[in-house]
């Protein structure tokens, strides 16, 4: 049960924002075969709602799908955003923790940077 942010493992909200984005792409009828470039294959981020849809174990309300007999999301919503916050904080994900939607992301992982260039001899 859910009751605090530190319920939620890292992977576990890691894995919740994938399976949002696989979901509502699926929605959209975007597959892993689609050609990129394709006009219906657009970004959609994971919102807190749409998280907390997926740590409930309910993807199938991913994108304001109400369920059909009256269930809904028991997680309170402060307690995905808290865990957001922490995981932006620590460079794992990308979006807002205000309140707003948040849009989610999990951050790609940068290739370190390049050496600075040895400087030119002067002539
Ligand atoms: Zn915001």
């Amino acid at each position: 049960m859910i009751t605090a942010a530190k319920d939620i493992s890292d992977e576990a909200f890691l894995d919740a924002i994938r399976t949002v984005h696989r979901v509502r792409w699926e929605s959209k009828g975007v597959t892993a075969e689609t050609p990129l470039g394709t006009d219906n294959l657009y970004w959609i981020g994971a919102s807190r709602w749409d998280i907390a849809c997926v740590l409930e174990g309910h993807p199938e309300w991913c994108g304001g799908l109400e369920a059909t007999d009256g269930e809904s999301v028991t997680i309170p919503e402060k307690i995905v955003l808290a865990k957001a916050k922490r995981l932006i904080r620590r460079g794992l994900i990308s979006g807002c923790g205000c309140g707003c939607r948040g849009d989610f992301q999990i951050r790609p992982v940068l290739p370190a940077a390049a050496p600075a260039p040895a400087p030119v001899p002067a002539p």
